[in-house]
């Protein structure tokens, strides 16, 4: 039994005062010594936070012991530390950034049918489905269920001329959505019922419940599954690792994951160490110029040095 562990969880509920309730809970996550990220809306909590197995376990007793999470399930990672540097506990207008505005979901009200692990894998095997990826694209490029699609969902805006554009994938299809946790699908699967799919299935518990279950194992999975802490990504599929990550410089398979040394850029972006070092850190030339790129600050690299690479980047351009 390793010494921490990390928690994800999320609920759906109503948070009368958000503000009272972020500065409470906050206080409390502080004394026990959690460091995290919890986000506290009008709609709910939604959070992911990491402790020694003696702070972590009374947390969730915490919680439990309070009738609006009593059922509140916690998906559990084991760790050697913490997974994240700080605590920070906020609120927030909305849980997940889907910018539904008037169309807004009560997942309450309407989401997709919840389908328990062996069911999604057994589901997702049905040549009359279509799977949807529910995460960012950065997300879906390091691991996703094989044969899945992603819309653009970045902008939930977006998505009505997305699904238009692409009706024959769905037509007459049963639709299951997944995403880490299972939270964005909540909405997400309630916002395709409202907009008229009638066969709209959810992953419950998302890709972090799927991956410890033992009937599935993780199966159907391809790559690795991005995650919101230092550890980046994790495994899923515990019977075979296929690799569908692919580099950003030259698309060679890579898992690697890297945010661009120019900090106004900041892009993350999948790269080997060797591509790193030869693209300065950098994904353009402009961010590999920056005169504040970490990377050539990290490295110390003196000024011929730089040149020296972006002299040989620059006549591997020409040949
Ligand atoms: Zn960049």
């Amino acid at each position: 039994m390793r010494e921490y562990q990390i928690l994800l969880y999320y609920q759906y509920v109503t948070i009368e005062d958000p503000e009272t309730f972020a500065k409470e809970h906050k206080a409390l996550c502080d004394s026990l010594g959690l460091k995290g990220r919890i986000l506290v809306a009008t709609e709910g909590i939604n959070g992911t936070c990491s402790g020694p197995v003696a702070a972590t376990t009374a947390y969730i007793e915490a919680m439990q012991a309070d009738p609006r999470f009593s059922n509140m399930p916690f998906k559990i990672d084991e760790a050697d530390g913490h997974a994240f540097k700080k605590l920070k506990v906020k609120p927030r207008a909305e849980l997940v950034t889907l910018r539904l505005g008037v169309e807004d979901i009560d997942p309450h009200q309407v989401t997709g049918n919840y389908l328990n692990p062996k069911s999604f894998y057994e589901a997702m095997q049905d040549e009359d489905t279509v799977v949807i990826d529910a995460r960012n694209d950065y997300e879906f490029d390091l691991g996703h269920f094989r044969g899945a699609v992603r819309p653009d969902i970045r902008n939930f805006r977006e998505l009505p001329q997305w699904i238009d554009e692409h009706k024959e994938k769905f037509e007459g299809k049963r639709v299951l959505t997944y995403c880490t946790g299972g939270i964005r699908c909540e909405k997400f699967s309630g916002w395709l019922i409202e907009k008229g799919f009638e066969d709209v299935h959810q992953l419950h518990g998302g890709i972090a419940t799927y991956a410890k279950d033992p009937s599935t194992k993780g199966q159907l999975w391809d790559g690795k599954m991005y995650v919101f802490d230092e550890r980046i990504s994790v495994p899923i599929n515990q019977v075979e690792h296929v690799i569908v990550g692919k580099d950003y410089f030259d698309g060679s398979p890579c898992e690697r994951y890297v945010n661009c040394g120019n900090p106004e850029c900041n892009k993350q972006i999948l790269a080997s160490e060797e591509n790193e070092h030869k693209y300065l850190g950098g994904c353009t030339d402009k961010c590999r110029t920056h005169p504040r790129n970490r990377y050539i600050e990290a490295h110390n690299l003196t000024l011929e040095e730089v040149n020296r690479r972006l002299a040989a980047l620059e006549a591997e351009a020409l040949s």
